[in-house]
């Protein structure tokens, strides 16, 4: 049963051997480190099997869901990269398209598609626009076009229908967002940062917005697109990897001028986009069971401790996808997991089975408040073992408060400012900062704390600015 469109190509497209350039596995502190780009977060339970047999075979069995809904294989064994390598592929996972089997070519690779949609796209009742062709056609575009190789693995496109559930802290390099338009829908788009949301609330996750700068039509969309990324290689200089250095240099008007130069309808520059702000997602949906706009059917979704999955819990994933939604998995960038398309009837027992094999399904578990970089068990820079630390800070969390441990300054595990960020400075030492809308990690209230003294800090901090 297969309600809405997917976005992965079916098994039956093997590749006929192992090709090590499509993915990459970089060297970290327990073995290799292999990405899997996800295409907008979605898997099959079929390759879900795929991916839990191969970590079994050849790594370490830990498996993260990373904050743009993709999957990280840690531990691959010395001298196993090959035999991993051919086993995803065979599962269809890996690069997509024309060159995709061409070890030589540069479009191979897994990491041009860089798009993000909200893991409810085309389900969500609240959406305003089912961008999932949309995505497809933009996912087709990256995968294709010889040039968009040039592109940094970090460049980020995030395509928002308008969706309840939505990750909208993240900052990217071209957003697009859907907007009610009097009678019809438009996108409007922006530049190096976040949609600008109407906030009366503190969100759980926030970056820096940048404004909307105009707005297309739905079918004008993957033009656009390819516009923006061609006008980005146009003026980026040898050492520009990210839009907000072309706009440094360049300035907003000239990478604007030159993408309507690409296309032959007007991006609409009025004063409606110039003011428009989109209404707070709810980051809560991503837990727990709730309707689609599917009649009938609902999703669950979960959280794993501190995003990791091992092998068994990845396969009664599959096995629960498979028995109650359409056999579909969707990562989402909260580093959890969603169940769609499940009869709303059976929702109460699908979760109970989220829930046993070892899934958070409530914002009233401290886990799904707490965000924690690989830290010194994976990683060189690390100065602390973030995980560890994390999991005995949740014994003491105060209640809805979210914190992010980051093992040094680079805030792997979050691509947004969290509302309190731990900043190891030691082992099983941190400094407290709190988002304050400043650039990092905010202001820093607190030195050298232990995990103990950052729990009494956060109980008074928190206490206070609620009774404020
Ligand atoms: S934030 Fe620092 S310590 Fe943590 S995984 Fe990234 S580089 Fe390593």
């Amino acid at each position: 049963m297969n309600h809405v469109s997917s976005f992965f190509a079916p098994i039956a497209a093997l590749r006929p051997s192992a090709c090590p350039g499509l993915f990459r596995i970089v060297q970290a502190l327990d073995g290799g480190l292999c990405r899997l780009k996800l295409p907008c977060g979605e898997l099959s339970a079929e390759q879900a099997r795929a991916i839990a047999d191969a970590v079994d075979a050849h790594a370490s069995g830990v498996i993260e869901v990373t904050n743009r809904a993709n999957l990280q294989l840690r531990g691959v064994r010395a001298g196993h990269e090959n035999a991993l390598i051919e086993r995803l592929l065979h599962a269809g996972l890996g690069p997509q398209g024309p060159f995709a089997d061409d070890e030589t070519n540069p479009i191979a690779r897994d990491d041009i598609r860089n798009l993000m949609v909200s893991p409810l796209a085309g389900r969500d009742p609240h959406a305003l626009f089912d961008v999932t062709p949309l995505a497809s056609q933009i996912l087709a575009l990256l995968q294709n076009d010889p040039r968009f190789t040039a592109l940094s693995p970090k460049f980020a496109l995030m395509l928002d229908g308008g969706e309840r559930l939505a990750m909208l802290g993240h900052p990217h390099d071209i957003w697009l967002a859907a907007v009610r338009d009097l009678d019809e829908v438009r996108f409007v788009f922006g530049l190096a940062g976040c949609p600008p949301v109407r906030t009366n609330v503190r969100e759980r996750s926030e970056g820096p917005a940048s404004k909307a700068l105009a707005s297309v039509l739905p079918h004008q969309v993957p033009p656009l697109v390819n516009a923006l990324l061609h006008t980005f290689l146009d003026l980026a200089a040898p050492d520009d990897s990210r839009m907000r250095d072309v706009l440094a240099t360049h300035g907003v008007e000239t990478v604007l001028q030159l993408a309507q130069s690409r296309v032959d309808f007007t991006l609409a520059r009025d004063i409606r986009s110039d003011a428009w702000c989109r209404f707070p997602a709810d980051e809560s949906l991503r837990l727990g069971s709730h309707p689609q706009i599917n009649t009938g059917l609902s999703y669950i979704g979960g959280q794993p401790k501190l995003g990791r999955i091992d092998v068994p819990m990845l396969k009664g994933l599959a096995q629960l996808a498979s028995d109650v939604g359409n056999a579909t998995l969707r990562m989402t960038p909260w580093q959890g997991v969603l169940i769609p398309d499940i009869a709303s009837e059976n929702t109460p027992q699908a979760l109970k089975r989220l829930e046993s094999l070892g899934l958070a399904v409530s914002t009233s578990d401290p886990l799904t408040h707490l965000i924690a970089c690989t830290g010194s068990q994976g990683c060189l820079k690390g100065m602390a073992d973030t995980k560890a630390d994390a999991l005995l800070l949740a014994a003491r969390l105060p209640a809805h408060v979210d914190v992010h441990l980051s093992g040094c300054p680079r805030s792997c595990a979050a691509a947004h400012c969290a509302p309190w960020t731990l900043l190891a400075v030691a082992p099983a030492h941190y400094d407290l900062y709190r988002r304050d809308g400043t650039p990092g990690f905010g202001e820093r209230v607190a030195q050298h704390l232990t995990i103990e003294q950052a729990a009494d800090s956060l109980e008074r901090l928190t206490r206070r600015s609620f009774d404020a």
